[in-house]
């Protein structure tokens, strides 16, 4: 039987090894094989609201090794640290116990394939800036958005219970990058605040509050969408008390500041890093296969490497061409049209058919600006062109593209029970997670 093998079980490759199972797993056409460094999966773009403490992991985890069983795949747990080309080998390292890194779970192992999909997907790019990689804190994973949840919580808490003056209370947080990811977080952050006063674990004083400064070097925030966007967002966050600094360049990070280009130094108990992404180092070293300098998989128009035809890519892990200069940008809306392509692709080769040319479409951009809104620009349904979107009918659009994605890989009826469930959950359950 043809074996494929999808290595990173995120946006993209979950949504791939699902459909992949259901359709050519199940049916005894392939043998489908999803690995990952972790043994569940939490959608991304959720990581913002996992750092706020909005939302409970455990209601949006979904565990690969159950995942698999029902959707006809194989599930392996490790992380892929090497491969042979020749031998069609993907290694695979050993995976250690979550609290005592010295015992050895499972053993480094081999894994051999026809076909090789790369969906790794991207990692914070600090672009070398002195200590940043230090004192500042990065969203790509789970494990980060809840080292970052916890230590809000604990300075909030901390100086609550040590602050002479109300004025001692606040708590400083720099968010350098102004893209989806730093807007979303500085907006979020507000509504965790709201939380804490009512929990009692900031002071209600506004002299307390939560200082957020957001910093972007270009010169307006969400820099890749369109101006109007910018300029209501941008407006949106000052509304909300949220001081943003654009054409700003971040030249160093301390354990307790910010230096910037002029010289001046912004206080931050707290610094988080949401400017610019790579794809992970190991793909530099892959046996040859072509990399650009942010180290994505350069692949042709059917996602294949350049280097090796039985090695696709896709999602932010791969440097595929939208227009003759242009990348498809790094997006979970790229990593799922990417996924329904190779699901065509990958069935059309395994029958010994051509596999194609991938497209992407945009579909626009919305971006969540705290619980009641958001904004955003998106695609009519009929025009090529966009129309702007903001208030609560975006909040609910931008709410749509999770659930999108819970169907895609859990089917209707198990998204919507989790949905339903999660909702009565909401009912007993504070709005942020306290603990
Ligand atoms: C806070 C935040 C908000 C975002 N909001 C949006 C949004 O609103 N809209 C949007 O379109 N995009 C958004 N994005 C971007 C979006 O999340 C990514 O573009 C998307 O997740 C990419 O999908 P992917 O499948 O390529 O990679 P990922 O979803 O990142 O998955 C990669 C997987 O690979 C695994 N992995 C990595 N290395 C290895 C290894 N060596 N071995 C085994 N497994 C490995 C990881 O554990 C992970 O499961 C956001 C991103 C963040 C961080």
């Amino acid at each position: 039987m043809h074996r494929i093998v999808i290595v990173g079980g995120g946006a993209g490759g979950l949504e791939l090894a699902t459909r992949l199972g259901n359709r050519s797993g199940k049916a005894g056409r392939a043998h489908v094989t999803l690995v990952d460094r972790c043994a569940v999966h939490v959608w991304k773009p959720l990581l913002h609201e996992v750092a706020a403490g909005s939302l409970d992991t455990h209601a949006h985890e979904i565990a690969y090794a159950a995942h698999s069983h029902w959707n006809g795949f194989t599930f392996v747990h490790g992380e892929m640290t090497a491969l042979d080309r020749e031998r069609r080998c993907v290694k695979i390292g050993p995976v250690f116990d979550s609290e005592d890194s010295e015992t050895e779970v499972l053993p480094p192992r081999g894994l051999e394939y026809d076909t090789l999909v790369l969906a790794l997907g991207s990692r914070t790019h600090f672009f070398g800036v002195p200590g940043a990689q230090e004192h500042a804190i990065a969203l790509d994973t789970l494990d980060q958005a809840e080292r970052l949840r916890k230590r809000l919580l604990q300075v909030c808490v901390r100086k609550r219970a040590h602050g002479m003056t109300e004025t001692d209370e606040a708590v400083d947080i720099a968010i350098i990058g102004a893209g989806a990811t730093g807007v979303e977080l500085a907006a979020e952050l507000r509504r965790m605040e709201h939380a804490l006063r009512q929990f009692r674990l900031l002071s209600e004083s506004p002299r307390a509050a939560m200082r957020i400064t957001l910093l972007e070097r270009g010169d307006r925030v969400l820099p890749a969408l369109t101006q109007r966007v910018s300029d209501t967002t941008q407006d949106t966050l000052e509304k909300m008390n949220i001081s943003v600094r654009v054409s700003t360049s971040v030249t160093s990070v301390r354990p307790d500041s910010v230096e910037i280009a002029d010289g001046a130094s912004i206080p931050a108990d707290i610094t988080i890093w949401a400017a610019g992404i790579r794809a992970p180092g190991v793909l530099a070293s892959l046996d040859g296969i072509a990399v650009n300098h942010i180290n994505q998989v350069r692949v042709t128009s059917s996602l294949q490497s350049e280097t090796d035809a039985n090695i696709f890519a896709l999602g932010d892990c791969a440097s595929c061409a939208w227009t003759a200069d242009v990348l498809v940008p790094p997006r979970a809306q790229a990593a799922h049209q990417q996924a329904m392509f190779l699901c065509k692709a990958l069935s059309a080769r395994i029958q010994g058919r051509a596999v194609g040319a991938f497209k992407y479409k945009d579909h626009g951009s919305l971006v969540s600006l705290g619980s009641p809104t958001a904004v955003g620009s998106v695609a009519g349904i009929t025009s090529t062109g966009k129309f702007f979107v903001e208030g609560f009918i975006a909040k609910l659009m931008y709410a749509a593209l999770y659930r999108k994605h819970l169907v895609a890989v859990s089917g209707l009826r198990r998204a919507l029970f989790g949905l339903a469930a999660h909702g009565l959950g909401r009912l007993l359950t504070p709005r942020v997670k306290l603990h």
